[in-house]
């Protein structure tokens, strides 16, 4: 146990511990009847104490491909709309390859973005397990060995 650097109490606990304590996870399902359809639902309901949540880990970095491909899709149909529309195949030829060009950049950019958003994480990540909470003062501190 480690003594707050803060107030000096001897009352300090782990993050991760008071994190896993105060957040529950309950699922839910049912049948959702309307006039003209019927479905099923699935839900994850977090439970978290107002603790728990300032004190959450740092969130895993997600890459946001699946974005850029649908934009990259959405503006290459609105292209081919407008070059129908307008009898232009320059301008379809145009929007094909741009939207692929797109596609390369932008899943480039978001590969090494995400690579140096991970560095970040795991550095955080290793803090936060080590990290403890006086539950006298309720400083947030890195558990140093002596
Ligand atoms: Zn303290």
């Amino acid at each position: 146990m480690f003594k707050c650097n803060y107030c000096g109490s001897r009352n300090t606990r782990k993050l991760s511990a008071i994190y896993d304590e105060q957040t529950s996870i309950s699922y839910e399902s049912g049948t959702i009847k309307g006039t003209n359809f019927r479905g099923r639902f699935n839900n994850q309901i977090i439970h978290q104490t107002n603790l728990a949540r300032q004190i959450a880990p740092p969130t895993f970095p997600q890459g946001r491909k699946l974005e850029i491909i649908v934009i990259a899709v959405t503006s290459f149909v609105v292209a081919l709309i407008i070059a129908i529309f307008l009898h232009s195949a320059i301008l379809l030829v145009a929007a094909f390859y741009g939207a692929i060009a797109f596609c390369i950049y932008g899943i480039y950019k978001d590969f090494r973005e995400v690579a140096e958003a991970k560095k970040i994480y795991q550095k955080r990540i290793n803090e936060w397990y080590k990290s403890y909470r006086c539950s006298h003062c309720g400083n947030v501190f890195i558990g140093q060995q002596r």
